[in-house]
């Protein structure tokens, strides 16, 4: 998820509403390090290929989601979930063997990831889903928090990174969360932090951007199809038609708190 920072001069960070997030520029060298056929499989699965950046984990498409070589080389049971006009889920690999809990641990961030980690655990386990998060502080989890520190880039700062679960029906193990003050300041709202780790939970079991088919509507900006739009569609009844703005799982964020509209519930409790 990114944010933008509305003044070069000047970093505000309680005045944001919904505007522009533009793309990491490539350079020269991570333009060169991605393959043609990486290229077409990240379009085959239905993504952008442009603006691909390079990763330790593998490869960072629409700002914030991590494509593995695992999952790059799989045919992922893919659907688009779409419960109104402009609240389309398209989904990659879901988390199987449910119901199961699925265990959070947080590795060297301080307290207010802490907590917003259990803000949006909270948030999760209050729908009553198949899946259970619970974070534990010894062990191995299934999914670790860690941070990572990047000062911004052409006006706009990443906020958190993560990825889908696995071919084996696993959740994606890692959340990466900026820990640069100018992605939360210097003394973080754990809710706010906490509802970015809600929108990387999101991703992490299976959950793509609300708005990839248009990732304008929560950027700003001119319109951008992210994805393919020639698979098949999962109609919810009973939902809204109209469009339903401020979902979790929208491409940029709103700089503040943000959680599960309506339709973004129906979408987990049809999934999980
Ligand atoms: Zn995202």
């Amino acid at each position: 998820m990114k944010k933008i920072l509305i003044s070069s001069a000047v970093f505000c960070f309680t005045a944001f509403t919904f505007v522009a997030c533009k793309k990491d520029a490539k350079t020269p060298n991570q333009a060169e390090e991605i393959s043609q056929a990486t290229l077409s499989k990240i379009k085959d699965l239905g993504f952008a290929n442009s603006n691909v950046r390079k990763v330790e984990e593998g490869y960072l498409v629409e700002g914030d989601i991590v494509l593995t070589d695992d999952l790059l080389n799989s045919s992922p049971n893919q659907s688009l979930l779409r419960i109104a006009d402009n609240e389309q889920y398209r989904t990659t690999n879901l988390v199987t063997h449910v119901p199961r809990t699925i265990t959070i641990g947080i590795s060297g961030l301080g307290s207010a990831y802490v907590q917003g980690a259990d803000v949006a655990i909270s948030r999760y386990n209050g729908l009553g889903l198949q899946i259970v998060f619970q974070r534990i502080t010894s062990g191995k989890a299934d999914i670790t928090i860690q941070g990572f520190n990047q000062p911004p880039s052409g006006g706009y700062i990443t906020l958190g990174s993560s990825g889908f679960p696995t071919r084996q029906g696993d959740p994606y193990g890692t959340i990466k969360m900026n820990t640069n003050q100018y992605a939360y300041g210097t003394n973080p709202d754990p809710t706010y932090v906490g509802s970015v780790i809600q929108h990387e939970l999101g991703h992490c079991i299976g959950f793509r951007h609300t708005d990839y088919m248009d990732r304008s509507y929560s950027c700003g900006g001119a319109y951008s199809n992210e994805g393919a739009s020639n698979i098949g569609a999962i109609l919810i009844p009973g939902t809204p038609s109209g469009p339903d703005a401020n979902s979790w799982m929208l491409a940029c964020s709103s700089g503040k708190d943000r959680t599960f509209n309506s339709n973004d519930k129906v979408a987990l409790n049809y999934l999980y």
